[in-house]
């Protein structure tokens, strides 16, 4: 393995597994590192569920469901044996929820249709009481599967946390050389010094069981429980926050949850609990483009920089340094697009749109004088 490299990508979890394979297919020379190994962080843990976004529309949505929809043809293509298109069933919990899914039905930008008992006669009938969406292109994802298929080509090292330096205009990451870096790090802390960038963490189990239980269709009903493949149903997930609980006690919550939904899973053995730490920033929009040199660009912005543009001339630049990541509790169905949004900039240098650049958190930083 030779040490100069187009792009080095910092962080081998599904953000930068997808930045990594789109460059590499546009030619360049990528190196993956990693502290630990591939899918060591939060992407290791998912349940891998490819699901769509419910909601009054608006911009996060529209989004979401454009790159639930690029996910689907691009897993499908690339790693079939590593694709489950079982469909996915989205039931209300409650009657207040059900009113909510007749004025989410009004926004929703994909194909579904609506489902009842008759067709889903595996749920228990406390769980379907109401009308639930049936959206048939959804999909589950092997992770490991696939993060292994689309990093072929690109040189990996694991074990070592990196701490990037630029030297003499390129980038030198341990022993390696390169002329970008990609910070695709989670919920970790940041590499190279961003300070307008505050990333927060939700952590998170899924369990793996077995289970002789008949389940054609993935059901999500505040937790989700996947089709079953081989005996193997995954029920994910928790989102911890002030919980005095312990795994444990968790885990046997999610089981006993799951079990109420589907009555057919009291015969199962757990085989493995998966943990990790979702990452995401306060508007919930994922993270994607080049980063900024703070106090340069609060220098060159005299005025306030209410019209500057994202990506502009005007910011200052850490030159060659980009980001990807915060992806919430959707980073396999973000990772493709977002991924190709990355690949994009750096070698054709299109623009990013404002609401996924982190130049968006700059502007607000420097409108309130933040530095
Ligand atoms: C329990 C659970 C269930 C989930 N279920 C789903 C789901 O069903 N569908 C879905 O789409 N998403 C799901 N998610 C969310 C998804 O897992 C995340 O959005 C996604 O994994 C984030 O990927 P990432 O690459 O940004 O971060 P990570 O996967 O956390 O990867 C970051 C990597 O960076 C490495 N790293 C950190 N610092 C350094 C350094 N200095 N040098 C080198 N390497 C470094 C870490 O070791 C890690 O491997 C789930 C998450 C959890 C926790």
């Amino acid at each position: 393995m030779s040490g100069r490299y187009d792009t080095i990508v910092l962080g081998a979890g599904i953000a930068g597994v997808c930045a990594a394979y789109w460059l590499k297919e546009a030619g360049q020379k990528v190196l993956l590192l990693d502290k630990k190994g591939l899918l060591a962080g939060a992407s290791g843990a998912a349940g891998a569920f490819l699901s769509p976004r419910l909601g009054k529309g608006g911009d996060l949505q529209r989004l979401t469901n454009e790159a639930y929809a690029f996910a689907l043809g691009f897993y499908a293509k690339r790693v079939p044996e590593a694709f489950f298109q079982k469909g996915l069933v989205r039931i209300p919990k409650d009657g207040s929820d059900a009113e909510k899914f007749r004025v989410y039905e009004k926004h929703l930008d994909i194909p579904f249709r609506l489902c009842g008992a008759e067709e889903l006669p595996f749920i228990s009938k406390e769980a379907l009481e109401y009308c639930a969406f049936c959206f048939e292109d959804a999909a589950f994802v092997d992770p490991m599967s696939v993060a292994r298929k689309l990093v072929e080509g690109v040189d990996t090292a694991f074990g070592a946390a990196y701490t990037p330096q630029k030297v003499g205009g390129r980038w030198r990451v341990g022993r390696y050389l390169a002329e970008n870096i990609v910070i695709a790090t989670g919920s970790d802390s940041l590499p190279v010094e961003i300070p307008y960038i505050k990333i927060g963490g939700v952590w998170g189990e899924r369990v793996d069981v077995k289970s002789g239980a008949d389940i054609p269709v993935t059901l999500h009903r505040q937790i989700s429980v996947s089709a079953n493949i081989g005996g193997t149903v995954r029920i994910g997930a928790t989102h911890v926050r002030n919980d005095a609980r312990s795994e444990i006690e968790r885990v046997n919550d999610l089981i006993v949850s799951a079990i109420e939904l589907v009555p057919g899973l009291k015969d199962q053995r757990l085989m493995r609990i998966y943990a990790g730490m979702r990452s995401s920033v306060s508007d919930h929009f994922p993270l994607v483009g080049a980063v900024a040199d703070m106090p340069e660009s609060e220098k060159r912005l005299k005025t306030p920089p209410k019209s500057v543009k994202p990506e502009s001339e005007e910011v200052a630049r850490i030159e060659g340094c980009y980001i990807i990541g915060c992806f919430g509790g959707r980073g396999f169905v973000f990772a493709p697009l977002i991924g190709k949004m990355l690949a994009e900039k750096i070698v054709d240098g299109k623009i990013v749109d404002l609401s996924v650049s982190p130049d968006r958190y700059l502007l607000r930083a420097l409108r309130k004088g933040a530095i």
